[in-house]
């Protein structure tokens, strides 16, 4: 899989058993629906977001992309109610999301976690 924003190789890693993708030029993070769920269990997940925020907010003006995975499924964009300085991509049809660098960690610090589950839940 190639990155959706800057179509670099999305390096396959893991944290604590649960597999994730990042972008090894941009420092962005792919989830499918079921990784973001269970990641969001883990102590210290935001600790994966190594990518540098500026980077991601240069990548976060970037947001017509295409999932991919469903490489023709263009995503959506979503921002987060209590913190609408934070932009992510979602795709309709396999709901894998992407968080540009930095994104990830800023949710984590505020007690985001909660919501985020609701959110994948609800799919
Ligand atoms: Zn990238
Ligand atoms: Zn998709």
């Amino acid at each position: 899989m190639n990155c959706p924003k800057c179509d670099y190789d999305l390096k396959t890693t893991s944290y604590k058993d649960v597999e994730y993708e990042q972008c090894k030029n941009c420092g962005g993070l792919w989830f499918d629906a079921l990784e973001a769920e269970e990641l969001v269990e883990v102590k210290n997940a935001a600790d994966i977001d190594t990518g540098d925020p500026k980077e991601g907010a240069k990548m976060n003006q970037k947001w017509e992309i295409h999932c991919p995975k469903c490489t023709n499924i263009r995503m959506m964009p979503v921002h987060d109610i209590q913190q609408p300085h934070i932009q992510l991509e979602t795709c309709p049809q396999c709901h894998g999301t992407f968080f540009d660098a930095g994104e990830f960690k800023d949710f984590c610090e505020e007690t985001f976690m909660d919501r985020i589950k609701d959110w994948f839940a609800k799919k």
